[in-house]
């Protein structure tokens, strides 16, 4: 069986971890410190939060803004549902945005036309752009047009570790917030690298970064310079009181242990090897799939060498084919291959159609009713592409 994606786990990953087990800090230690560096430099950013998951980080970045009940945040519609639903953990107000129907981004277009049509109708406070599939958004422009209206950017880079931006020449990693105050990323297995369970923000300010590690640990602090009750924080000589710990603000444990980021560490040695083997296999089903057939192409990527390279999705055109895309996925897993669609738009879930009736949001539609991602991931062999390709390509034959 080939699935859609999986993470890739080496003897010195396993040592890694090995080595945190039979030391001292199973949390708190000094592998958080040392992942937490890792990353940084990795991503070109002055600091690096991790945290339990992606989910939390999203989570972490929204209240650190201390956004709340009449707060209005855009999120494109097509994503993964944490994307919209930490704005609604906070009490804030969801505003879909649509996305491009062939790359499934959101674009300086479409946000602009979500700002355009909401105006006069609350206040827009920030912007989530997702950098779906690994492809950034165009964020030069995005970071523009919100800069225009106020809005504060926090980039979903959940897809997108590994990959850059890039503007008039100037190249900036993605999570270095050249163009956004945050940056979000997950480490879920499927994911660039994997930490089980693991996420992490990353931004250039550092007093963001500040209220996330204090949100991160329940909203606690144990810096004295931060104590605001003196007569129960300090003895008579002005000695903070060893035992003493404040807490202005509500938090949650949203910690990532020891042994999640040595994982993330060795793994993060390898990221630079994991997206050459990504790219490749992407450039092979490019070639294998340009011009096979009308109604299957890849999603447009605008430059290689900048792209993430988390999924590798195809647009069928299965209306136009009078196939079912279950059908399609049927066949596929009966031949040992695993897909997946990325993703059910958002704004389609009960919840949200609850609260936001009437959205009408075609671009994202109009991708959703053709994606299928194809498996995609670092152990990959060129062999395998060819059996998925072939395959595909003789499901979609059988129907005409
Ligand atoms: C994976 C993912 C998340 C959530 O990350 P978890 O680590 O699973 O909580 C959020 N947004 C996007 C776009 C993702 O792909």
């Amino acid at each position: 069986m080939i699935p859609y994606g999986r993470q890739s786990i080496d003897d010195d990953d396993i040592a890694a971890v090995v080595e945190v087990l039979r030391g001292d800090m199973l949390t708190g230690g000094p592998a958080v410190v040392r992942f937490e560096a890792a990353l940084a430099k990795a991503v070109e950013a002055p600091h690096a939060i991790a945290c339990s998951n992606g989910t939390a980080a999203l989570h972490l970045a929204v209240l650190a803004l201390g956004f709340g009940p009449g707060d209005v945040i855009v999120v494109p519609t097509l994503t993964f549902l944490a994307t919209a639903n930490v704005v609604r953990m906070v009490g804030a107000e969801v505003l879909f945005a649509d996305v491009d129907p062939n790359s499934g981004l959101l674009t300086p277009q479409t946000l602009q036309d979500t700002l355009t049509e909401f105006s006069g109708k609350g206040t827009v406070r920030a912007v989530i752009p997702v950098h779906l599939n690994g492809q950034s958004c165009a964020m030069p422009e995005i970071a523009a047009i919100a800069a225009e209206n106020d809005l504060i950017v926090i980039e979903d880079a959940c897809h997108a570790l590994g990959g850059a931006q890039v503007d008039d020449g100037r190249r900036a990693a993605v999570g270095a917030t050249a163009w956004s105050s945050m940056a979000c990323f997950s480490f879920h297995p499927v994911k660039a690298i994997a930490m089980g369970e693991g996420g992490a923000v990353t931004t250039r300010d550092p007093d963001l970064a500040r209220r996330i590690m204090q949100l991160r640990n329940h909203g606690m602090t144990r810096n004295p310079s931060d104590f605001t009750q003196q007569e129960q924080a300090f003895d008579e000589d002005a000695q903070a009181n060893p035992w003493y710990y404040e807490m202005p603000d509500v938090g949650f444990n949203y910690r990532a242990c020891d042994l999640q980021c040595a994982l993330g560490d060795s793994q993060l040695r390898k990221l630079p090897a994991f997206l050459d083997r990504r790219r490749a296999l992407a450039s092979r089903y490019d070639e294998l799939l340009t011009g096979r057939r009308n109604s299957l192409r890849p999603v447009p990527r605008a430059a290689s060498e900048n792209d993430g390279w988390h999924l590798y999705p195809v647009l069928i055109d299965f209306a136009g084919l009078g196939i079912s895309r279950a059908e399609v996925m049927g066949r596929l897993q009966k031949a040992g291959i695993g897909t997946q669609v990325h993703y059910i738009p958002v704004h389609r879930q009960p919840y949200y159609r609850a609260l936001y009736p009437e959205l009408k949001l075609p671009g994202a539609d109009a991708y959703y009713e053709r994606c299928l991602s194809l498996p995609l991931f670092p152990s990959m062999s060129d062999e395998d592409v060819d059996k998925v390709v072939n395959a595909l390509c003789d499901v979609l034959a059988a129907v005409n």
